[in-house]
């Protein structure tokens, strides 16, 4: 901490990275990591066919996939494609072509209904789409895709091209966009420059182990989390065992077949693990480390994790697609610090603002978390509002999470200011569904709360759940399980309302702001008196 400029800083050693005006993109940047003789271990298995993809069909499907895709279809620099396809072995590979063309990446859910997928169309306004024959239909009819389970795309896989002509890109270009609600509103297209996945890939690659790593990556793809791990395993030459939302059992299986040393968890599977008796039928003797991160990890349920596994280092790491990894626990002396969520991250500064006087707090004191580092987003796509409210006037970037940092540099997130819902690990962002309440007429307002309050009370597996307060029109007979059903018809399923109270009228401030924390607290109590 420097009292100086009020601002925390890593006490990790600094992690040299190519210099921001050297023009690198993030594909060039982690093939350089490889060593020159490509490992001879898989780069990728996916544990749902059991194929698998070495390194040299690795690399050499990169550069034949981005020179037909230039070539063939003019994909180019600034381009924003859109992909919408479950985890995979060619989407790691079309993103990286994708990067090293200067495109834009932009997942999305699968799980996405077509009607949210038009607004994030809207937002991120692409180019070029790639589906796969189970999602394409999904996309609005106008929409051609290309489909990455076609035999198009595998003879672009194999065409054995390379790019004539290399196009240069900047580390400041932006390489993706990724759909997050941020600290308030609806879902936002934040846009991360080449240099974040730079900056955050040199920081694992710098304190990798020596040992040769399988970890299994069950956090899907098109999500911040799991978007970088796939990056992050190509560029510390390990082998990444695709697993997509699958459950529990399936997942040990994984683990157990492809002796898998560290796996990426949110808390759901940690919980599950540390929990269910199927685990236990399973030689999970190869795990050595636990990663959790995207949601909070109650401490209870890593004690249970580490009761059962004592040999398994379980960590956490905090960040968010806006600001990429913050913070992580490094080593069995930082991973038994409970609660905390780790040091900050090389090259991340941070600084902790008092949320009602933004004054800048010092250490123990709690407050917003800001933060400012290389992997901060470029910020929301053709939202300046937006953009005005998430960064202050210094360009730090508010996360939205109550904060305290302790002596020892130790970061503590206890609360979540933010009117983000997170289910599962999923965002689940309210003003998404009070549009959808109240577009239906016999509700004449709504709000959208998290049901169980996490930090205090968490709900062990889901961690929070949507709740629905809603005011009908006088008169009106609408039922609970009809609220719940209209939403469930037009959103994904992990954003569904999972409980409804009625009451007379919502409270809101003078200026006429949900007054969110009053319903949580009401929801949590059980008091639906107003
Ligand atoms: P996302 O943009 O979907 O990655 O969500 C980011 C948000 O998830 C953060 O701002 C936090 O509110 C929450 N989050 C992620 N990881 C953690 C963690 N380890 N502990 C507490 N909250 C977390």
């Amino acid at each position: 901490y420097s009292p100086a400029t009020k601002t925390f800083h890593s006490l990790r050693p600094a992690v040299p990275f190519p210099p921001v005006s050297q023009p690198l993109s993030i594909t060039a940047y982690a093939v350089s990591l490889l060593p020159n003789r490509l490992p001879s271990h898989p780069a990728f298995i996916d544990a749902s066919t059991g194929i698998s993809l070495s390194y040299p069909d690795l690399v050499s499907q990169i550069h034949s996939l981005a020179s037909s895709l230039h070539s063939h279809l003019g994909i180019s620099k600034g381009h924003v494609a859109f992909i919408l396809s479950p985890s995979c072995l060619e989407i790691p590979i079309l993103y990286l072509s994708l990067l090293s063309l200067g495109a834009i990446v932009t997942p999305a859910n699968p799980a996405a209904t077509p009607s949210e997928l038009s607004r994030l169309i809207h937002l991120s306004g692409p180019a070029f789409f790639f589906a796969t024959s189970s999602t394409s239909s999904k996309l609005p009819r106008h929409v051609t895709p290309i489909l990455i389970d076609s035999p198009l795309f595998r003879s672009f896989l194999n065409s054995g091209s390379s790019l004539s002509d290399p196009i240069e890109i900047l580390q400041s270009d932006p390489a993706a966009i990724q759909f997050s609600s941020g600290t308030t509103g609806r879902i936002k297209a934040a846009a991360l420059p080449h240099r974040s996945f730079i900056a955050m890939t040199a920081g694992f690659h710098a304190l990798r182990p020596s040992e040769m790593e399988t970890t299994m990556l069950s956090a899907p793809m098109f999500h911040s989390l799991g978007f970088f791990v796939a990056l992050k395993g190509i560029a510390l030459a390990e082998t990444t065992v695709v697993v997509g939302g699958a459950p529990l059992e399936r997942i040990m299986a994984v683990a157990e077949r492809y002796n898998v040393t560290q796996m990426t968890a949110a808390p759901p599977l940690v919980v599950g693990m540390a929990q269910s008796e199927e685990t236990l039928r399973f030689d999970l003797s190869s795990l050595r480390r636990v990663f959790c991160g995207g949601a909070p990890l109650s401490q209870d349920a890593a004690d249970r994790f580490q009761a059962r596994f004592p040999l398994v280092e379980i960590s956490q790491g905090y960040g968010s697609t806006e600001a990429g990894g913050i913070s992580r626990m490094i080593g069995p002396e930082e991973c038994r610090r409970g609660r905390s969520v780790g040091r900050l991250t090389e090259n991340v500064e941070a600084k902790v603002v008092h949320h009602v006087t933004g004054k800048v707090l010092s250490v123990g004191e709690r407050g917003e978390l800001c933060v400012r580092g290389p992997a901060t987003m470029l910020g929301y796509v053709g939202d300046p509002e937006a953009n005005a409210l998430a960064f202050d006037s210094e360009g730090w970037l508010k996360t939205g999470d109550l904060c305290y940092v302790d002596e020892d540099g130790f970061l503590y997130i206890v609360d979540r200011l933010k009117e983000m819902i997170k289910y599962k690990a999923y965002q689940v962002p309210p003003a998404e569904l009070e549009h959808v309440l109240q577009s239906l007429p016999e509700i004449v307002d709504a709000a959208v709360v998290p049901f169980m309050y996490y930090y205090r009370y968490p709900h062990e597996e889901a961690g929070q759940i949507p709740m629905a307060f809603v005011v009908r029109q006088p008169g009106s007979n609408l039922s609970e399980l009809e609220v719940m059903e209209f939403v469930a018809k037009q959103v994904a399923p992990y954003k569904k309302i999972r409980r409804v109270a009625f009451i007379k009228s919502i409270p809101k401030s003078a200026a006429g702001k949900v007054l969110r924390r009053e319903l949580a607290s009401f929801a949590l109590c059980g008091s639906f008196s107003r």
